[in-house]
């Protein structure tokens, strides 16, 4: 299996485009610190196909900066086969608008999520005299096969809803992937509200972890004073105090332990902060924009 770190921001991104606290003036200063949304590209092979986990604003930038999912030269191949989602936030699905010019635009995700998608944001109804839009559901514990090799598995890990879909019944809004190649296997968990037992196996024997790294600590949304909820509230542990994600994250064997899903009030926007270390000594990392692994 191979992995491309497309981005690593919270909606938003660093820097957002209405913000000043510190997060986003550094990534202003210093353009090497700007964190686009957070997506991965996966594919069982270096030759792809390739699916993105998540279609981010970013997405057609996230696409152009990296050859391997360009378009062969001349015609319009792309070496794109679908997108999967983990859950219907915004930041997670503007994207799939930008797919249009495509002939076929594929999506896995739970049925919840298409839901979101059809009746809030509809996507169907927007895109069909444009595109071929097909869905595959993802069931809740059941592997979907993806062309060249790779199985994907939701892991739900949370029944919270978008706001614009605050209406919807009750479903597996959020869900973290489970995605395992011939070899190797890998979790992305961008939006962790509760440490579940069935989340924690998933992770306990998977070569290379995402975890959500939205927030440092609980009272951040709060202190940074634009949300009167904690982060747990917000659907994201935190990464350090009582209820932080650290710890567990520190005791998983993977051999590949990230943080991804930063919010620009993160003090790990800053490589500099002292946070760093800290993780650095479980063997825990933030991860980097553009990254490649093979887990
Ligand atoms: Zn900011």
């Amino acid at each position: 299996m191979r992995v491309r770190v497309l981005g690593t921001a919270a909606g938003g991104g660093v820097p957002q485009w209405n913000c000043g606290c510190g997060g986003c003036a550094g990534a202003r200063r210093h353009p090497e610190r700007r964190r686009s949304h957070a997506s991965l590209a996966v594919s069982g092979s270096s030759a792809g196909p390739w699916y993105v986990v998540n279609a981010t604003p970013d997405l057609t930038d996230q696409i152009e900066a990296w050859a391997d999912l360009r378009p062969e030269p001349g015609g319009r191949r792309s070496p794109l086969a679908g997108v999967i989602l983990t859950d219907a936030e915004l930041d997670h699905t503007l994207g799939l608008f930008q797919l249009r010019e495509a002939s076929r635009v594929s999506v896995l995700s739970t049925a919840a999520v298409w839901r979101g998608l059809s009746n809030g944001l509809r996507v169907h109804e927007v895109l069909a005299p444009y595109t071929d839009l097909s869905w595959r559901e993802l069931r809740d514990g059941e592997s979907v096969r993806l062309d060249g090799g790779l199985r994907v598995r939701a892991v739900p890990v949370s029944g919270k809803r978008p706001r614009y879909a605050a209406e919807e019944r009750a479903g597996h809004w959020s869900v973290a992937l489970r995605i395992d190649g011939e070899r190797g296997s890998l979790v992305y968990a961008p939006a962790i509200a509760d440490w579940s037992p069935e989340l924690d196996k998933e992770l306990s024997d998977a070569d290379c972890v995402f975890v959500d790294g939205t927030f440092w600590d609980d009272q951040e949304p709060r202190t940074a004073g634009f949300s009167r909820r904690t982060a747990t509230q917000m659907g994201h542990l935190p990464i350090s105090g009582p209820s932080g994600t650290a710890g567990r994250l520190a005791r998983l064997p993977a051999r590949h332990r990230f943080y991804t899903h930063l919010n620009n009030t993160n003090p790990l926007t800053d490589p500099d902060a002292p946070q760093h270390a800290l993780l650095a000594a479980d063997g825990i990392e933030v991860a980097a924009e553009g990254m490649i692994l093979e887990p």
